[in-house]
C-alpha cells in the first residue's frame, strides 16, 4: 500500500462518502473496532456512529472482538448504547466501518465479517496497518483515529456537536498523551480548539480519563515499578529500562488488565533508557508486550518482526516464555537493528 505525507486519497475519500450516501436509513450500519479497545479506538468509532445517526441511521451498531468490557474511564463516553458485544453485531451488514485496526489479528472473530462485508471502510493511522478492507483511510501521519472520523464526518456534513467532539476529543487527548507526543501538530490543536469550542469542559475530561483511579491501581502500580530494571548497555548504550505485571498481581490488588495500558508512562520517562518495555501477562505464558522509545529507535519494526505492530515510537506484539525471556529477545532485536 503507498502511504503519502498528504494522508488518503481523494478517490478513497470520495468512496467513503459514496459508500455512506448510497445508504437509506434503515440500512444495516456495523462499526468496529481493536480488541481492548483504548480512547482511540472506543472514540473515533462512537463519536462516528453518533454523526451516523445525525444522518438519520437508525440501524447503527458498534462493537470489539474479545471480552466485552468498557474500561471504567471511558465508561460515560456520548454514544455507549451503540456499543454491543460482538455476539450481537450484524451477521450481514451493509456497510462495515473499521476503527484504528492496524491489523485483521487485531479484528479476532469479527475478520472474517469484514472480509465477507459488500463494503469496508477502513479508518486508521497506524504506519504498520496491513491494508485490508475495500475503502482505506489510512493517514499515518494522523495523530488518532479519530482525525480522519471527524473529516469523513465533515465530508458527509455533519456538523460537529457536544456529544460527537467529546468521543472525539476522548480520542485526540488519549493518543496525543494529552497533546505531548510528536505527532501534535498545530492542525491537532486547531481540530481540538473546534472540539473544546462545541462546549467540552478539557478539564473534566481529563481528570476522567487520566487523572482517576482506584486505590488498588496505586498499590498495583507501586509493585510494577518497584521491580522495574535498567539495562544502561543495552540498545547500543541507548537504555533499556523494563518491568512486567502478572495476572495475579492483578488478581491480589483487584485490578482489570486495562489498568496496565497507562502503566508504561511512568517508567518510559527514565532519562537513562531510550527504549522502555513493558510485559503484561495475558494467559500463562503469554505477554501483551509494550515498547516505547524516545526517538533513538523505531519500536514498530521490532513489533512487526514479532508478529504485531503499531507506531514508530510506540508499539507492541504478543511474546511468550517468561518476562526476561521476552525482554531478552528484545535486547537481541535492538542489536541487530541498530548494527
Ligand atoms: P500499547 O503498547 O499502548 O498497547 O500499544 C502501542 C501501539 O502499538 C498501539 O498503536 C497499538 O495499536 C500497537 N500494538 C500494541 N500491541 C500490538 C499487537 O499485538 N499487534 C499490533 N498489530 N499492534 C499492536
Ligand atoms: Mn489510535
Amino acid at each position: 500500500m503507498t502511504l503519502t505525507a498528504t494522508g488518503p486519497a481523494a478517490e478513497q475519500w470520495e468512496a467513503a462518502v459514496a459508500a455512506v450516501r448510497a445508504l437509506g436509513g434503515d440500512a444495516e450500519i456495523q462499526l468496529i473496532c481493536h480488541v481492548s479497545p483504548d480512547g482511540d479506538a472506543l472514540g473515533s468509532m462512537l463519536g462516528f456512529g453518533l454523526g451516523l445517526r445525525r444522518l438519520g441511521h437508525t440501524r447503527v451498531r458498534a462493537t470489539f472482538p474479545g471480552h466485552f468490557s468498557v474500561p471504567d474511564p471511558y465508561a460515560a463516553l456520548p454514544g455507549l448504547d451503540l456499543l454491543v458485544p460482538e455476539a450481537d453485531a450484524y451477521p450481514a451488514p451493509d456497510l462495515i466501518l473499521v476503527f484504528d485496526v492496524a491489523s485483521e489479528s487485531r479484528l479476532g472473530g469479527l475478520a472474517a465479517r469484514v472480509a465477507a462485508a459488500p463494503v469496508s471502510v477502513l479508518l486508521d493511522h497506524h504506519a504498520s496497518n496491513t491494508g485490508f478492507g475495500v475503502i482505506r483511510l489510512v493517514d499515518p501521519h494522523a495523530a488518532a483515529t479519530s482525525v480522519l472520523a471527524e473529516q469523513l464526518l465533515d465530508r458527509l456534513g455533519v456538523p460537529l456537536d457536544a456529544e460527537i467532539a467529546e468521543c472525539f476529543y476522548v480520542a485526540l487527548a488519549t493518543d496525543t498523551g494529552s497533546f505531548k507526543f510528536d505527532m501534535t501538530t498545530a492542525a491537532v490543536h486547531e481540530l481540538a480548539a473546534r472540539l473544546i469550542a462545541t462546549g467540552l469542559r478539557p478539564g473534566d475530561i481529563s481528570r476522567q480519563i487520566f487523572d482517576t483511579r482506584p486505590f488498588g491501581a496505586v498499590k498495583l502500580a507501586g509493585e510494577v515499578l518497584g521491580r522495574a530494571e535498567l539495562d544502561p548497555a543495552a540498545a547500543g548504550g541507548r537504555g533499556l529500562v523494563w518491568t512486567y505485571a502478572t495476572l495475579d498481581d492483578l488478581a491480589r490488588h483487584g485490578q482489570p488488565p486495562y489498568i496496565l495500558d497507562t502503566l508504561i508512562d511512568p517508567v518510559r520517562g527514565v532519562a537513562e533508557a531510550d527504549v522502555t518495555v513493558l510485559v503484561k501477562q495475558v494467559a500463562e505464558g503469554e505477554w501483551a508486550v509494550s515498547l516505547r522509545s524516545k526517538g533513538a529507535v523505531d519500536v514498530s519494526r521490532l513489533a512487526i518482526s514479532q508478529g504485531g505492530g503499531g507506531h514508530r515510537l510506540a508499539a507492541g506484539f504478543t511474546g511468550f516464555g517468561e518476562p526476561r525471556d521476552v525482554v531478552d529477545t528484545v535486547r537481541q532485536l535492538l542489536d541487530e537493528y541498530l548494527n
